[in-house]
């Protein structure tokens, strides 16, 4: 019997490597629903190739769906729509392994659901994590749902913890014999940029990542630096640690995909080439392993590895993101709205590069912070804090 899958954001980076895994293994796996938010043509062919029983789309795509269905001849998929339909297929009861590859806020309800079905969960969609945080871990334990981290440093720190780890109680300790956690950032592509050069720097140059290939959002992320500021947030909650037994190491190789320390002197660290093929087959396998296409590292052609401190000064989000998991609450919530909007802002060319951090600062100093009691609250904050920074925004460009 293969394992049924659905995949939420299928046309993106990750929902595309998770394809290409999934067609290596059809006695394994079988795709159950695939969605997405645009790109329908896309969509069309992998319904076309991969046959999926239920697909997901906005109201405002059926039609086009419809048409391009019909001209491939297929007829026998079911088509939801919106977010009730997202939040329907990822808590299936046909449905075993949830990929759960949004990208930002709007993969919040989806995945919190795929978790309240006690779902194998493949997160991707970090910010889902990083404004839902404890009720998300809460969710995971009272459903006895599998939460697997398919974010390369997650995976990777992931797998150089003890096996139990995720199971024993969470306390914000490290437990086990593990006293940090090492956190790997590329640095992205403008890691020896001046603060003046970074004035001017364009969407175009922001997404060109060095030494992956992803979304726009999270290629801008890494050109901030607020990727690693989420990624440290998202490693909190997922591994129960407080913020500062965590560590940042630019890395500009993304060889080393990060590594945990022990009491004992030990450094674990978890190297590959720079694919999401390896996490993504890591998490839909785990613990058993399976075949990738990518190629195994070659040490020899891997010339250096080095590591520098991350300079805050220039990379401001990073700053950010620490000061706002240190508040807790809603605080991450607001920092992760902002910089939604800002980088939404920055990719039409309505602000600059630096003014991503600034939107993100003045939303934390002018949206209230509480305590996060229910998702209700997450997204009325949520919601709040995206009025406050497209304001501002607005403020920016006169
Ligand atoms: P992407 O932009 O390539 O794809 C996003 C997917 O989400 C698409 O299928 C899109 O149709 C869908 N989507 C977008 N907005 C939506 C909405 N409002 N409602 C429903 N669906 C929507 O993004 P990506 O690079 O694949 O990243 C997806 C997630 O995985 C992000 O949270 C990102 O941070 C995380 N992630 C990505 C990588 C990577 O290498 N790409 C690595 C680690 C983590
Ligand atoms: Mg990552």
């Amino acid at each position: 019997m293969t394992q049924s899958v659905c995949i939420l954001g299928v046309t993106g980076s990750i929902g595309q490597s998770t394809l290409k895994i999934l067609e290596q293994h059809p006695d394994k796996y079988s795709v159950f629903a695939v969605t997405a938010y645009s790109r329908i043509q896309n969509l069309a062919v992998i319904c076309k190739q991969y046959r999926p029983k239920v697909v997901v789309v906005p109201s405002s795509k059926v039609d086009e769906l419809q048409l391009l269905l019909k001209q491939y001849q297929v007829d026998d998929v079911e088509i939801l729509t919106d977010e009730e339909g997202l939040v329907n297929v990822a808590a299936h009861s046909s449905v075993d392994i949830v990929m759960a590859a949004i990208v930002g806020a709007a993969g919040l309800l989806p995945t919190l659901a795929a978790v309240k079905a006690g779902k194998r969960v493949l997160l991707a969609n970090k910010e889902a994590l990083v404004m839902s945080g404890d009720i998300m871990i809460q969710a995971a334990k009272d459903h006895q749902a599998l939460l697997l981290p398919v974010d390369s440093e997650h995976n990777a720190i992931f797998q150089c913890l003890p096996q139990n780890y995720l199971q024993i109680d969470r306390q914000g300790e490290p437990q086990l014999g593990v006293s940090r956690i090492l956190l790997t950032a590329s640095g992205g592509p403008f890691l020896n940029h001046s603060l003046d050069e970074l004035k001017s720097v364009t969407p175009a140059q922001a997404v060109k990542h060095p030494n992956w290939s992803m979304g726009q959002k999270i290629s801008v992320d890494s050109a901030t630096l607020m990727n690693k500021g989420l990624e440290l947030i998202e490693a909190c909650h997922l591994f129960s640690i407080s913020e500062h037994f965590v560590t940042v190491v630019v890395h500009p190789q993304s060889i080393i995909h990060s590594m945990v320390q022990y009491v004992d002197g030990s450094t674990l660290a978890q190297m590959g080439n720079p694919d999401m093929c390896t996490p993504i087959a890591h998490a839909l396998a785990w613990p058993e392993r399976i075949h990738t296409h990518v190629p195994a590292l070659d040490l020899f052609a891997t010339q250096q590895l080095n590591f520098i401190e991350p300079d805050v000064v220039r990379f401001p989000a990073l700053k950010l993101a620490r000061q706002a998991m240190k508040a807790g609450g809603l605080a991450p919530s607001i920092l992760n709205a902002a910089n939604e909007i800002a980088v939404a802002a920055f990719l039409k060319q309505q602000i600059g590069f630096l003014q991503i951090a600034q939107v993100v600062e003045h939303t934390l100093n002018h949206v209230q912070n509480g305590v996060a009691e229910s998702i209700a609250q997450i997204l009325d904050t949520d919601r709040l804090a995206r009025q406050v920074a497209s304001t501002y925004i607005l403020r920016l460009e006169h």
